[in-house]
């Protein structure tokens, strides 16, 4: 099922395990998983992290349309953001752990 919002979604606010095309690249574009996206500190720029060494760094506001979301943990939080040390999914782990090979 497609993710749909009311809310524009920026590049910036990936999260790990999203899916995601450019609007307007075509519909045969699709990246993801998401391993993390890292902003600078005045949003200018977000650097995507895809797994094998793989970075997307574009203006932070760059529009995307999430056409699958990461799953939330336990307590309800992004698993990137959890502090109650939810159990994460081993694909999520795994992916991950691939940012930093
Ligand atoms: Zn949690």
């Amino acid at each position: 099922m497609p993710h749909t919002t009311t809310e524009p979604d920026f590049i910036k606010d990936l999260k790990l395990g999203d899916r995601f095309r450019f609007p307007g690249e075509g519909t045969g574009l699709v990246y993801g998983p998401v391993c993390t996206a890292e902003s600078s500190y005045m949003l200018h720029w977000t650097d995507v992290f895809l797994g094998q060494g793989e970075v997307m760094n574009r203006h932070a506001f760059t529009r995307v349309e999430i056409l699958s979301r990461a799953p939330k943990c336990a307590c309800g939080s992004f698993l990137e953001y959890c502090e109650n040390e939810c159990p994460w999914p081993d694909e999520l782990e795994e992916l991950y752990a691939s940012r930093y090979r």
